[in-house]
């Protein structure tokens, strides 16, 4: 049995466009699992800590038959790979990988929270997760299409 799950990916560091292209490959060969679309590239302005360069993101959609835990595990190994240093909270990273939404699964646990608890507030996250799932719904928080017409104004706009 394998899980529709979604991964958001983001970097401002080190060309961004090419961690994010590397790391769709990179997401195409975890074991036991297959990257079944990828969104285009989008650009925006970075949160918290405005003094970095913009950021680029995208989501890619996987089936797994990994469980959340491990496919966490596998996301945080191509982090790691990216040469990702945590220093400090919206910091500048190299690549960074978020556990979006696995199945409908609802938890809160000290590693792993899902859905992940920023990504409907998120044009970032939203814009390329509603351009390859246009269906897609965050439990708790109702359709993503919803979600981002919710939102503000924020800058994020496609680039790829
Ligand atoms: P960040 O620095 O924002 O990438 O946060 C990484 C930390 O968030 C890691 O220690 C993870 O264990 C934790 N975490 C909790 N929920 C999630 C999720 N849905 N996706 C990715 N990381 C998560």
């Amino acid at each position: 049995m394998t899980v529709s799950a979604f991964i958001g990916l983001g970097a401002n560091l080190a060309d961004p466009r090419a961690q994010v292209l590397r790391a769709f490959d990179e997401l195409a060969h975890l074991p036991q699992s297959a990257l079944v679309a990828r969104s285009s590239l989008w650009r925006s302005a970075p949160l918290g800590y405005a003094d970095q360069p913009e950021f680029v993101n995208a989501v890619a959609r996987m089936e797994s038959a990994l469980s959340a835990d491990e496919l966490l595990d596998e996301l945080q190994k191509v982090e790691a790979a990216h040469g990702r240093m945590r220093s400090f909270a919206n910091a500048p990273r190299t690549l960074d990988l978020d556990l979006l939404l696995y199945g409908d699964e609802v938890r809160s646990t000290p590693r792993l929270t899902l859905p992940h608890p920023r990504m409907h507030e998120r044009a970032f996250v939203l814009k390329p997760l509603v351009e390859i799932a246009p269906d897609a719904e965050i439990p708790g928080r109702g359709s993503a299409a919803a979600c981002l017409d919710a939102l503000g104004d924020q800058h994020c706009e496609r680039i790829a």
